[in-house]
């Protein structure tokens, strides 16, 4: 009977429960032992119980559950060869030989690493005398297959990544509650989101909740970005408007890479000398990962749970590593290192602030 082991890893996200239940119970309807590696790969280094075989009715309810119930961690043991060595260690004590790992970038980064240095790693115990050669034998090829679990929507190669959907429509439930304080006041907020080097959901809670203003880290506003902003809202106060948002992602940057922080912009909105607004400023955090996935998460963990044990079970020595992507509304396969790649090159561009290359490749992701 194949094993496969399934795992959450990095930042959890809403959805991650309806993969893990997808995972094992598709392997488990495809005749194999479905186990559940706990903890990221913190479970994979240290063995023992954070491994364990899971049934059926095991992932019951799993679907409605927020966050991760078999945990997630960020493992240092695992930066290192001496952890990836107890990890294959473990793995083979459990029989296990396929792993599928959902997770972020950082996450996949990992598995393409683990299943890279597999063959030394297996040659490295049977030099130690932890397993003989003939023992080893059934394990020569690891299956790796990835799975996007991220609220920021960063991971190039797929439309929507797991989880990101459920945090975009909690941002907009909160700034639905915001409004109408804002409106009875007449103030102005100034709402962070998270993200990372990635603007997706500042931009689109931007677009679904009829923002003033939004920053975001791909495309910094022009150096006259303080007169834009206020120009605006003075406008939109003019017509009417008794409230302004003011959406700003948290990795939002100046043309020059200087951080624009909700303090800078704050101040500015509350400028006596300027528009003098009434501006309070709130840090959405944790609040956007937390809670139930919404429908289309639930969805989308179920669909790529499902592929990625199939993509386990067809695989050949000759496969690459893949990871399932959601492409014009299908689930399809792709390089899981490509798509690493092309994430990295985006907050590369970031970071040297090539604006327009980051624009370019986001672009680029989303008419491919
Ligand atoms: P995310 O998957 O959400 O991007 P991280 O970047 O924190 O989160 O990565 C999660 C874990 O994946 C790390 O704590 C580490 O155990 C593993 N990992 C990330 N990058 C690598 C790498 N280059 N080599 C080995 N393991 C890695």
């Amino acid at each position: 009977k194949k094993k496969i082991a399934i795992m959450t890893s990095g930042g959890d996200s809403p959805g991650m429960n309806g993969v893990v239940r997808a995972c094992v119970r598709m392997a488990i309807h495809m005749g194999c032992d479905a186990y559940c590696i706990y903890e990221g790969y913190e479970g994979l280094v240290r063995g023992g119980d954070l491994i364990r075989k899971m049934n059926w009715y095991d992932v019951r309810g799993w679907l409605s559950e927020g966050g991760t119930l078999i945990g997630t961690a960020r493992c240092m043991a695992f930066f290192e060869r001496a952890g990836r060595l107890a990890a294959a260690k473990n793995m083979i004590l459990h029989g296990i030989d396929a792993l599928i790992i959902c997770g972020g970038d950082g996450s996949l980064t990992g598995a393409d690493r683990f299943r890279a240095e597999w063959p030394s790693l297996l040659d490295e115990l049977a030099a130690n005398g932890e397993f003989t050669t003939q023992e080893l034998q059934p394990f020569r090829h690891l299956n790796i297959v990835g799975l996007v679990g991220s609220i920021d929507n960063d991971l190039s190669g797929t439309d929507a990544t797991i989880g990101c959907y459920s945090a975009l429509a909690r941002i907009c439930y909160a700034v639905d509650l915001i409004e109408a304080t804002a409106s009875s006041h007449s103030r102005a907020f100034v709402v962070e989101v998270m993200g990372r080097h990635c603007g997706w959901l500042a931009l689109m809670a931007g677009v679904a909740t009829g923002a003033d203003f939004i920053f975001i880290p791909e495309k910094p506003r022009e150096d006259n970005w303080r007169e834009e902003m206020c120009s605006i809202v003075e406008h939109h106060r003019k017509i009417g408007k008794r409230k302004t948002i003011v959406i700003i992602a948290e990795g939002a940057l100046d043309r020059e890479g200087n951080k624009i922080t909700p303090t800078m912009v704050k101040d500015l909105l509350a400028d006596k000398d300027g528009l003098g607004l009434d501006t309070r400023i709130t840090t959405l955090g944790h609040v956007q990962r937390g809670g139930t996935a919404v429908a289309y998460d639930r969805m989308l963990a179920t669909l790529q749970g499902v592929e990625a044990v199939k993509a386990v079970l067809e695989a050949t020595p000759e496969t690459k590593t893949c990871v399932i992507a959601i492409t014009e509304n299908k689930i399809v396969r792709k390089p899981l290192m490509e798509a690493v790649q092309d994430t990295k090159k985006v907050a590369k561009a970031i970071e040297r602030q090539d604006f327009d290359e980051a624009m370019a490749l986001r672009d680029a992701e989303f008419s491919e």
